[in-house]
């Protein structure tokens, strides 16, 4: 694989003289770094309570800039996070940061209709790039900042977090070791009450609805205890406060067939407080609750408890996806994972719409 470091020798004899400005070949050349420098894009919700105070206790990862459209915040973080000046941008300066040798990787954690954006503008300016989930509002889009990223020889994770978390981990194994045979009946639901009326995740042009926000979740938990990608989906689409959900659905439930023959019925809500997946296998069964919780995920099985203390999912992953770009191994959740989920969101939707069977093709 074209690696950044084969990059630049390339541009040493001169065949890639536009690929790097100077300052960015003067920092590549650089000792090896230790620790990487991230750049959180968005600073709302989760770059505020979670991402930040996670890259405090990182080892292989920092803090090193911010972008943000709100200037009061820059002097906040400026303040909190000892950031120097010339690693805060705005998102009308943001392509400068591939001037800067500070800035590794940039984390988009903003609306996802704006996901498409930032990291293709990312990914041109030569930086790797983590980015929320749900990855984007559309296949087209996630085709799209998979193949910027790949034609700017930059690597893309997605931040499922629980897919770094042990208990995660402990479920995908019993399911993929067939522990107790093959997993036949899957009920999972992620949801939580959502008392605001004017947000995002409220509108559809900025990527609201549940489906996309915590459908992901459920569906995550479906195809991490299968191992399996859904072959067809039916679902309904539902309301129960039309004054706040005009335009976007309030709940989801979506059932999923695999090519095992493993059926999954799931459930997703901005209205129901809910957070539990079940798996019942050929000779066994396996609870987890809460399965996608930020901590203290656990849940027991025929033959035992989950139950692995994790002091931060969002510092293990930020850890573990920074040591796969400094080893150049693989991602845990690379973008083609992102991807994977939005064409079944994708078919969710159109069997809402058609209240029939929607295939999935791969
Ligand atoms: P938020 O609304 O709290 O923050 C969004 C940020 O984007 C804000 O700083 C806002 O100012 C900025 N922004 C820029 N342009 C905007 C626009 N046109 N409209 C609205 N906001 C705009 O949202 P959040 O909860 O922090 O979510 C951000 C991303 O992180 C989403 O993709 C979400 O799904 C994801 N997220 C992931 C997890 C997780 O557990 N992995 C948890 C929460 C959120």
């Amino acid at each position: 694989m074209f690696t950044r470091r084969d990059a630049i020798k390339s541009l040493a004899v001169g065949s890639a003289a536009t690929l790097f400005s100077p300052n960015t070949l003067l920092a590549s050349l650089a000792k090896k770094k230790d620790k990487l420098g991230i750049a959180l894009v968005g600073l709302g919700y989760y770059s505020t309570d979670l991402l930040a105070p996670a890259l405090q206790m990182t080892d292989k990862c920092y803090l090193a800039g911010i972008v943000t459209g709100t200037p009061a915040k820059a002097e906040q973080w400026k303040k909190k996070y000892n950031i120097p000046d010339k690693n805060i941008y705005n998102y009308q300066n943001f392509d400068s940061i591939a001037n800067n040798p500070d800035i590794d990787v940039v984390y988009v954690v903003l609306p996802p209709s704006m996901h498409r954006e930032y990291v293709v503008r990312a990914a041109k300016a030569g930086k790797r790039v983590f980015c929320e989930k749900p990855m984007a509002t559309s296949v087209a889009d996630c085709k799209a900042m998979i193949k910027a990223c790949e034609d700017n020889k930059v690597k893309l994770a997605i931040g499922y977090r629980c897919q770094h978390d042990p208990n995660t981990q402990e479920y995908m194994r019993i399911g993929r070791e067939k522990i107790y045979g093959k997993p036949m009946m899957i009920a999972c639901g992620a949801g939580y009450v959502d008392g605001r009326t004017t947000h995002w995740k409220q509108k559809k042009a900025l990527g609201g609805g549940c489906m996309p926000d915590m459908g992901v979740y459920a569906l995550q938990g479906a195809r991490l205890a299968t191992g399996e990608e859904p072959i067809s989906v039916t679902a309904q689409a539902h309301v129960i406060r039309p004054e706040i959900y005009k335009e976007v659905e309030e709940t989801m439930l979506f059932q999923l067939q695999f090519p095992s023959g493993a059926m999954a019925s799931c459930y997703t809500s901005f209205g129901i407080n809910m957070n539990y997946l079940q798996v019942n296998y050929e000779k066994g069964w396996l609870k987890m609750e809460p399965f996608s919780a930020y901590g203290g995920n656990k849940g027991s099985h025929s033959g035992g408890i989950i139950d692995f203390p994790i002091k931060s999912q969002q510092a293990k992953q930020l850890d573990e996806d920074c040591l796969a770009l400094m080893n150049n191994t693989q991602l845990i959740a690379p973008g083609e994972e992102g991807l994977r989920d939005i064409r079944v969101v994708e078919a969710i939707y159109q069997a809402a719409k058609s209240g029939g069977t929607v295939k999935i093709s791969s």
